[in-house]
């Protein structure tokens, strides 16, 4: 751990009542309720436009599914923006993401706009990709709650009524549900499962000096992988802003990552990987779900606080949160010495028989690392290894609880 926490936090106090800079959304509880609020508002504006049937403007959030088609009568829909919106034959249009789109409206002679704003809240994933054999609980970044799930094609993925999807076979389905308002989508593929799996993972970024090399080096190989990250300064912004773009997950490492500090108890935990959460969304739009405690789950180093892990591990998953440690240790934060002995160390390690989750870090400096990296791929590649970057739905990879 070498990157430099500039927030520090009073001992003593919990993390909900310190003043670090950049984060306002304390209590995201009530930002919520005041978003649901806002669309109430939007339904009525909604009704009162549809029956002028002029400028018409559909507020929606993404996941969720409206019907616009105008009855007994044959039309063509299509939507400008798809990564917004996407708009189906029979006039039903879903969002996908937060943003603007307009659907013109065609009969052959006449085409009408209709304006559709995504927001930026709603279900995380109404366009997803799965692999044979993993899990997804359907989850929404405000408050909503679908508790009648169900999915179209169960063969192919099934689904509890409480949206916790299973992958079953190769092929498409869509899973909807409704929280009594409003109709929530989540079009699903699901993908066979590469015989053998590589996940490489990088902690405690983004850097200046490491970050942007570990990206160019992914991105000259074509692989993805995965960012554990600390909360990023400001300037640094645009090393988060690369990872998502370039298509990697980002993942939460902690607001924080001052082992003092983080395990004073299981709620400073939460806030912890909370706070954390909330700035990526608010900064970068992306809800990530995806954790790794600082040290692992197995630390000694929360020991001043017995017990401390046994309890977050049991609870971390009820929060909304999958976490991963690691099967293949790199080396990089345990001091060895060179690249070619961080390179036999990780090789050796590989296995077959299970997918591998490498630890490595993005932290300033990782000279030693970023010289192993290219060749690691490459052997990967050469001995029947696919990368691939975690998801939501990624069988999570745990050590045994030590505290
Ligand atoms: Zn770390």
């Amino acid at each position: 751990m070498k990157k430099e926490i500039l927030c520090f936090l009073i001992l003593g106090m919990t993390l909900s009542l310190t003043s670090c800079e950049g984060v306002t959304e304390k209590k995201p509880q009530v930002e919520k309720e005041e978003s649901l609020r806002e669309n109430a508002e939007t339904e009525e504006e909604v009704k009162e436009s549809s029956i002028n049937a002029k400028k018409l403007t559909y507020k929606i959030y993404t996941g969720e599914t409206v019907n616009i088609s105008k009855k007994d009568r044959k039309v063509k829909y299509q939507s400008e923006d798809q990564k917004v919106a996407k708009v189906f034959k029979d006039g039903t249009v879903l969002g996908i993401k937060d943003g603007k789109t307009s659907i013109s409206v065609s009969d052959g002679k006449q085409v009408s706009q209709i304006k559709i704003v995504v927001r930026k809240q709603g279900m995380v994933y109404p366009k997803f990709q799965m692999m044979v054999g993993e899990h997804l609980d359907l989850q929404f970044s405000n408050a909503t709650v679908v508790s009648d799930w169900v999915s179209d094609k169960p063969e192919i993925a099934s689904v509890t009524k409480d949206g916790m999807v299973s992958a079953k076979k190769e092929g498409k389905t869509i899973i909807h549900g409704t929280d009594g308002k409003r109709t929530y989508t989540c079009r699903l593929t699901v993908a066979k499962k590469p015989a053998h799996i590589i996940y490489l993972t990088f902690d405690d970024g983004p850097t200046r000096y490491t970050t942007p090399k570990v990206l160019d080096i992914l991105k000259k190989n074509h692989v993805k992988a995965t960012f554990f990250e600390i909360k990023p300064e400001t300037e640094d912004f645009d090393l988060t802003r690369r990872v998502i773009d370039e298509g990697h997950t980002l993942a939460l490492h902690g607001y924080e990552h001052r082992y003092d500090l983080i395990y004073r108890s299981v709620e400073i935990y939460k806030e912890n990987l909370d706070l954390l959460q909330a700035f990526f969304f608010k900064n970068f739009g992306v809800w990530c779900t995806n954790t790794r405690f600082p040290g692992g789950s197995s630390n000694r180093v929360s020991s001043y606080n017995p017990g401390v892990m046994t309890e977050i591990t049991k609870r971390i998953h009820d929060w909304g949160y999958h976490y991963f440690d690691w099967n293949v240790a790199s080396g990089d934060s345990d001091g060895i010495a060179t690249s070619g002995a961080l390179y036999d160390h990780v090789i050796k390690q590989l296995s077959k028989e299970r997918d591998n989750v490498i630890l490595m870090h993005d932290y300033t400096d990782n000279d030693v690392m970023l010289g192993a990296l290219e060749e690691i791929i490459a052997y990967g590649k050469q001995n029947g290894y696919t990368f691939l970057p975690i998801t939501a739905s990624t069988e999570e990879v745990h050590h045994t609880v030590k505290n």
